[in-house]
């Protein structure tokens, strides 16, 4: 690890805060440098502080402890991000020989200088004993390998010398923050703690000190390493033999068995469904198919801090080989087997601590499947995200460790303890849970304004969801339309064309790769011509039947292998026409091929219901869209219809307000309600058309 500090830079980030105080500005500028550096932190990992010398809002002069606030990423944090808390109150704690959780949080809230600041970092206490100006934290991996060694102890003095002192692991809060001052007493030249298998805290007076140290012990530690698994090499490196590069749809038949085997049942017939990701660099494929793969996954976390994102221990999947059926066997039965495993553990460390834990759900988070490298699952996609980078750098760190020696992690009752802290827990949302959370919806035609407003009823309703759609300009505009609303993180785009079946099967097999496999499809893609049938040309008409009939027939039928092979039902909601049960002259193509499309989604829905498919349709009419995405339906036949009813744009839409029953103007976002409600799956319908009409008694359903 090289210092990155640049004086330059950290003026620069302090001219950014003019209100800021500059120590607090050089405390931003050094903690994104660790943030920054993922051999050091990863998603909110570490913490940094500065005591600061303040006054209060009565003039009166204090010291104040900044930390970052808990759960706060390092890489880009704020002044905001750092909690300012009255020191005094909080060094007084040191005489306490327990404390409860509760209490803890409440002491630190109660010191708080802004009510509106964060929680501060679960390690606040030991930022607050230390006398230090400049408290940096980190996890770094190189650090951790020389402590998970047998002998880790003398392996740290060896590498980093006497002003690291080493304090055996002690869990956060008030225990590691009392070890952390006992061991500074006795050694106050200390410039670093490093606590085994949790990381190392660099002390200093200046921001720049502190960061410089940590870069120093990091870099000293990573030399150490690379000696020792050198000399170890001495008789030639092994050459690592090629991997062969997987197509989409193996990843695909393997992201839907997974998260199909791990999908939680709830006892009110609900569940919870996973997002996945995959992780397939060539190292990940070599390091799966290792003879040690097993051993691997139990070995356990780098650091505790990571078992609220990976669970302690991972699941392995050693044959992927066979048939759908054999592969799923094989992967329940791994989920199965490893649910067992962590429910009789937690049973187990419960019962020692007489302890009123709460059981979390007992699934795997990380799977290393031999031959695929890692898959990990987590109930957003940011969460397998973060799951992801966490097991991948794991994977790597652990087989350097195991060059050094055996990898000997600390006592897995720790990590439990870690899994189940309050303040631990706090970092988790376990209580948001929107009514589609875990469910990805694939949207074809999404370019359009049904599209759109499908997709941006589901977003909201918290799904993922996957733009399908033709038109490259089209799609890359709502694109950018929703994750300016929404963000990129449960958002996908897919080009493909419905009326070729490959090109479906391609993109929905590239759409489970990314986010795990489907459980909505809302085959949505149509198109129109305007002729009476004594005008049609057959091309034209073939045309229309080609996107709007067989383009949803390969949506559904390239869909239902995804079915199967995650075994938790879904939905269909096949977007039809008001023009199926009232057509109007001159529409012919379109309410014929619209007419087809509705009866094979009938016919869908009397075989899906064996696999829990639920198919129902959707009969809009009159959706206009706005200017920035219009409908192309409209497009075509709105100004022909303003001539022959002699209106303006307006005057159509009113036309059509005053036409329904309920006389309202229908929108985009109502079908995309509609939609949401059959996706909830809040009542047991198949088969069923749902009119967003504003009520026409041509068209009601029959
Ligand atoms: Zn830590």
């Amino acid at each position: 690890m090289k210092s990155l500090y640049n004086e330059k830079e950290a003026k620069r980030i302090a001219a950014q805060y003019p209100g800021v105080p500059p120590e607090l500005a050089l405390r931003v500028y050094t903690s994104r440098l660790l943030g920054e550096d993922p051999s050091l932190v990863l998603h909110g990992g570490g913490n940094t502080s500065v005591k600061i010398c303040s006054p209060d809002i009565t003039g009166e002069k204090q010291e104040v402890l900044f930390v970052k606030g808990s759960g706060i990423d390092l890489a880009g944090i704020e002044p905001a991000g750092f909690v300012g808390v009255e020191l005094e109150p909080l060094r007084r704690l040191a005489i306490l020989d327990s404390l409860s959780d509760e209490e803890m949080e409440n002491q630190l809230q109660i010191h708080k200088i802004s009510a509106r600041s964060p929680n501060p970092s679960v390690e606040a206490l030991l930022h607050a004993f230390l006398p230090h100006r400049f408290i940096d934290h980190t996890h770094a991996e190189a650090v951790l390998i020389l402590t998970a060694q047998p002998g880790g102890e003398g392996m740290v003095k060896e590498a980093l010398g006497i002003k690291a002192v080493f304090l055996p692991y002690c869990r956060p809060g008030l225990p590691l923050a009392k070890a952390a001052l006992g061991a500074y007493e006795r050694n106050p030249q200390a410039e670093a703690l490093v606590v085994a298998g949790h990381g190392i805290f660099t002390l200093g007076d200046e921001a720049r000190t502190a960061y410089e140290r940590m870069a120093a012990f990091v870099r000293r530690a990573e030399g150490f390493i690379r000696r020792k698994t050198q000399e170890r090499e001495k008789g030639g490196v092994r050459r690592e033999p090629p991997v062969q590069k997987k197509a989409d749809s193996f990843y695909a038949r393997l992201t839907q068995t997974i998260r199909g085997a791990a999908a939680i049942k709830t006892e009110d017939g609900g569940g919870r469904r996973f997002y996945t990701e995959v992780r397939s660099e060539p190292e990940l494929i070599r390091a799966s198919l290792l003879p040690e793969a097993a051993d691997l996954c139990a070995s356990g976390v780098l650091t505790p801090d990571h078992a609220i994102r990976t669970k302690n221990k991972w699941a392995f999947v050693s044959r992927v080989e066979g048939d759908d059926a054999s592969l799923k066997a094989e992967i329940v039965r791994v989920v199965r087997e490893y649910e067992e495993e962590y429910d009789r553990a937690f049973a187990a460390q419960a019962k020692v601590r007489g302890a009123s834990w709460k059981k979390l759900d007992s699934n795997p988070r990380v799977f290393l499947v031999a031959g695929a490298g890692l898959i990990t699952l987590g109930f957003t996609p940011r969460e397998a995200r973060v799951a992801a980078d966490i097991a991948e750098r794991t994977v790597r760190a652990k087989i350097l460790s195991r060059k050094l020696g055996p990898y000997e992690p600390i006592a897995e009752e720790h990590i439990w303890d870690m899994e189940y802290w309050g303040p631990q827990l706090k970092k988790l949302d376990l209580e948001t849970r929107p009514l589609l959370q875990g469910q990805v919806a694939v949207v074809t035609g999404a370019g359009g304004a049904i599209g759109l407003g499908i997709a941006d009823r589901l977003l909201a309703a918290g799904a993922a969801v996957a733009l399908g759609d033709i038109a490259e300009k089209s799609l890359e505009k709502v694109y950018a339309l929703l994750a300016g609303k929404y963000g990129r993180d449960r958002l996908e785009k897919e080009l493909f064309d419905v009326t070729r079946y490959e090109s479906v099967e391609q993109a929905f097999a590239r759409i489970s790769r990314r986010l795990g496999g489907i459980d909505l499809l809302v085959p949505n893609a149509g198109i129109a011509h305007v002729a009476k049938v004594e005008d049609l040309d057959s091309e034209k008409f073939r045309k229309v039947i080609d996107v709007n009939l067989i383009g949803t027939f390969h949506a559904i039928k390239a869909c239902i292998p995804v079915f199967r092979r995650q075994g938790t039902g879904g939905n269909i909601v096949v977007v039809s026409s008001k023009n199926v049960f009232d057509p109007g002259a001159s529409f012919g193509a379109y309410s014929a091929s619209k007419a087809g499309a509705h009866q094979l989604s009938k016919i869908a829905a009397l075989e899906l219901a064996d696999l829990g498919v639920r198919v129902n349709l959707v009969n809009p009419d009159a959706i206009f869209g706005d200017k920035e995405v219009p409908s192309k339906l409209w497009e075509l036949v709105g100004p022909e219809r303003m001539k022959s009813r002699g209106l303006d744009p307006e005057g159509l839409k009113e036309y059509y307000c005053q036409r329904n029953l309920l006389k309202v103007r229908v929108t985009a976002e109502h079908v995309g309600n509609a939609v949401v409600f059959f996706a909830s799956g809040l009542t047991p319908t198949t088969g069923a058309t749902l009119p967003i009409d504003g009520g026409i008694p041509a068209a009601f359903p029959r």
